[in-house]
């Protein structure tokens, strides 16, 4: 085996412990890691950088491109940013890969059959981390969905299934209700699929499609998803597969990758050397892959099949009549080790070939093409207390006159509250008050100037703007519920 530079990142509470489980392990097989240590996580964070990494650490992931990192614990409140977003973000990994199997019947689960692998977007939608607070009772957080975030997600998926043989692609969206968001995401998968010919796909509305996993997930392949949801299904997946402590994840982009466990920090049960360290270790089998080193991933897998196939098993799996011995942390680790060569004989042993595992796809191109976006009116958001809509709307039209761009109308948490709406509408103390042209000609911005100079002297305080267009035509944004 070629030696491989990676960084390593022993992170918080039983962190150390499955990181050094995993180490040995991974040397004991024949790994030749040329090992920087970085420190990240709590102690960072306490020592007053915020982001939980220091300027060092970024350099070495930088150098070596590989990171192994154990779960690192996000002390609550004071202003700390998740460690794991940030890496995830700041290094562009935007493929987050979760494969999830069951191992029936050495480790308890309702679904004997699951062999998934959710492929989730790792740096959009509500994780984009773009929150405010509006008003005395308006909280508000950005979904972000954009169409090279969503190409290259989808492209990943299907080029992920064509590497790794598998045979279905499905995607989870929201689009009935999030139309442009969701909805984009969704039409993206669509664009995407006769590309890949060989692959069946399909769509599920997220609801139900997280039921049926939840259910039946034997009839999932690779699922495709924005990056909530994936956060959401893959510790659902994980743990009616058996257990949150099994699982591993590759965060992939084009420069650099990260390898951890699903799981958390775990602080319950940090120290006592009972923790499962097959989540990394799982996750280091992923990293052995990626690096090219598919033989040393496999006899590391198969030796970890064979252990768990022989009942040596950590309290979390360890189930009467099934397992034999309960092994420590440590303790499963030399039980690894003593397998190491050896594979399972009832479950299917682990064979890599020539697969990557983790496919390396294209440089993003960005598209040449650019729309006809025209400026057809503004959102207003405004702070007002008075909870009648009706009082507002006259003061909006008593403050601006204009036979182009006119008040259209008011909507509050996006129902439409004037001139059309219902006296059982919960009103909070933010309204958009919103102005079209008539007949969607376009306006100047000059327009939109004036307008919010007429509020700011009558006293309208608005906080936050959003311009309206059409692109190619088309209305670039949603109606007000009801309206
Ligand atoms: P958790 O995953 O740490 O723990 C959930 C439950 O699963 C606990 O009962 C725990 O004992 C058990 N568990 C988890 N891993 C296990 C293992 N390997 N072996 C045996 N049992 C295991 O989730 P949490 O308690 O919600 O979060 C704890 C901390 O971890 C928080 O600070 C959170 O921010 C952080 N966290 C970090 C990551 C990461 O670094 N990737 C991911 C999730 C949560």
């Amino acid at each position: 085996m070629a030696q491989h530079s990676i960084t390593v990142a022993r992170g918080d509470g039983i962190g150390p412990e499955i990181m050094e489980a995993t180490l040995s392990i991974l040397k004991a097989a024949g790994a030749e890691l040329n090992i920087e240590e970085v420190e990240v996580g709590e102690h960072v964070y306490l020592k007053g950088v915020t982001s939980g990494i220091s300027p060092e650490a970024w350099d070495s992931i930088r150098k070596t491109r590989v990171l192994l990192k154990a779960p690192i614990t996000t002390p609550q409140g004071g202003g700390y940013k998740s460690l794991n977003v940030t890496i995830r973000k700041s290094m562009g990994l935007y493929a987050n890969v979760r494969p999830v199997r069951s191992l029936h019947p050495y480790v308890k689960t309702k679904h004997p059959k699951m062999d998934l692998v959710i492929v989730r977007e790792n740096e959009e939608d509500l994780y984009a981390g773009i929150e405010y607070q509006q008003s005395d009772e308006v909280y508000q957080c950005l979904k972000v969905i954009t169409r090279p975030g969503c190409e290259r997600i989808v492209r990943y998926a299907f080029e992920y299934a064509k590497q790794t043989k598998r045979k279905k692609v499905t995607c989870f969206s929201k689009d009935n209700i999030m139309k442009m968001t969701d909805g984009l995401f969704h039409k993206v998968f669509d664009e995407m699929s006769p590309a890949f010919p060989e692959i069946e796909k399909n769509h599920w509305i997220v609801d139900i499609g997280s039921a049926l996993l939840a259910d039946s997930p034997e009839i999932f392949d690779v699922i495709v998803v924005e990056n909530l949801y994936g956060d959401i299904l893959s510790d659902i997946a994980a743990q009616i597969a058996g257990s949150v402590g099994m699982g591993g994840s590759a965060n992939l982009g084009e420069h650099c990758a990260m390898f951890e466990a699903i799981h958390g920090s775990a602080p319950d049960i940090a120290g006592k050397g009972i923790a499962n360290p097959s989540g990394l270790l799982n996750g280091a089998v992923m990293m052995l892959v990626h690096l090219g080193e598919q033989a040393v991933a496999e006899r590391v897998e198969n030796a970890w099949l064979k252990t768990i196939e022989d009942g040596v098993h950590t309290g979390d799996i360890f189930q009467d009549g099934i397992s034999i011995r309960k092994v420590g942390t440590q303790e499963f680790a030399e039980s690894v080790i003593e397998r190491l060569g050896q594979k399972p004989t009832r479950l299917p042993a682990r064979s890599y070939g020539e697969s990557t595992g983790s496919c390396k796809v294209p440089g993003y191109t960005f598209s040449e093409k650019v729309a006809q976006k025209v400026l057809i009116g503004v959102d207003l958001f405004v702070h007002e207390r008075d909870r009648n809509p009706d009082h507002l709307a006259q003061k909006m039209e008593d403050l601006w006159k204009d036979a182009v761009l006119k008040l259209s109308n008011i909507s509050n948490r996006g129902v439409a509250v004037w001139p059309n709406g219902h006296p059982e509408t919960l009103c909070t103390d933010q309204w958009r008050c919103r102005f079209e042209s008539v007949g969607q000609v376009e306006i100047a911005k000059e327009q939109i100037l004036k307008l919010l100079e007429l509020c700011n002297e009558s006293g309208v305080d608005v906080v936050k703007t959003e311009n309206l267009y059409t692109f190619d035509g088309q209305l670039a944004y949603t109606a007000g519920q009801g309206q």
